[in-house]
């Protein structure tokens, strides 16, 4: 977690899994892993129904028990198989537009900050606050983590705009009072009331637009 004291207006808080990385086929291979290890007969599909929840929740969502000896497991499976992680494609440019638009990046994630960090390295981005799984308070649906980010990033819930693909990203973000767009590149289905839906990575430079700012020319993009 990181904690910047800063003048600007705007934030651009995002999900990671389905939003910034395409991270399902690690997910598979983990969940394969918890599988055969522990001789668990739950299909992937029925994990993934429930992403973007912390791991120890779903596993409760699916009845599981012994959840600290899944999740190591899981976690050395995630580990082993992170190299098939792959940003969404435009995720770099798009960032580096609102970066160059002055607009501040955080991460909300539901993954533990160890598996979250390498991946955001990869992106080369000022990411002025992330807060991972395992830090205060509850995980997703809860709003703990993006107020988290609103007191690190020091803004009003109206500055920011938080992205992610799942309903439950969109529960935290309306308990917390944060505008929301939904990914539609990622894996599931928003809540109600509809929301707001970005359909690429670039689509998200609309926001730049309604701000007033001028984002840089980047091929296909709708501006
Ligand atoms: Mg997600």
């Amino acid at each position: 977690m990181t904690t910047v004291q800063t003048t600007a207006e705007r934030a651009l808080a995002l999900d990671l899994d389905g939003v910034l990385f395409n991270t399902r086929p690690v997910m598979q291979e983990a969940w394969r892993a918890v599988s055969e290890r522990h001789g668990i007969d739950v299909p992937f599909e029925a994990y993934e129904q429930h992403l973007g929840r912390p791991f120890a929740d779903i596993m409760e969502c699916l009845g599981l028990v012994d959840i600290a000896r899944l999740h190591q497991t899981y976690t050395e499976a995630s580990k082993a198989a992170s190299w098939l992680a792959q940003p969404f494609d435009g995720v770099e440019d798009v960032l580096h537009a609102f970066v160059a638009a002055d607009w501040l990046l955080a991460v909300v994630t539901s993954k533990p900050l160890d598996r979250a960090a390498p991946l955001l390295a990869q992106l080369g981005c000022p990411f002025a606050s992330v807060r991972a799984r395992g830090g205060p308070g509850r995980g997703k649906p809860a709003p703990d983590p993006l107020l988290l980010v609103l007191v690190d990033l020091a803004i009003d819930p109206a500055a920011a705009t938080y992205v992610g693909d799942m309903a439950v990203d969109h529960e935290c973000a309306r308990r917390a009072g944060v505008p929301y767009v939904h990914a539609d590149w990622g894996y599931g289905a928003h809540g109600s009331p509809t929301p707001r839906v970005a359909h690429s990575p670039k689509d998200l430079l609309r926001l730049l637009d309604e701000s007033g700012q001028t984002a840089p020319f980047i091929e296909g993009s709708l501006l």
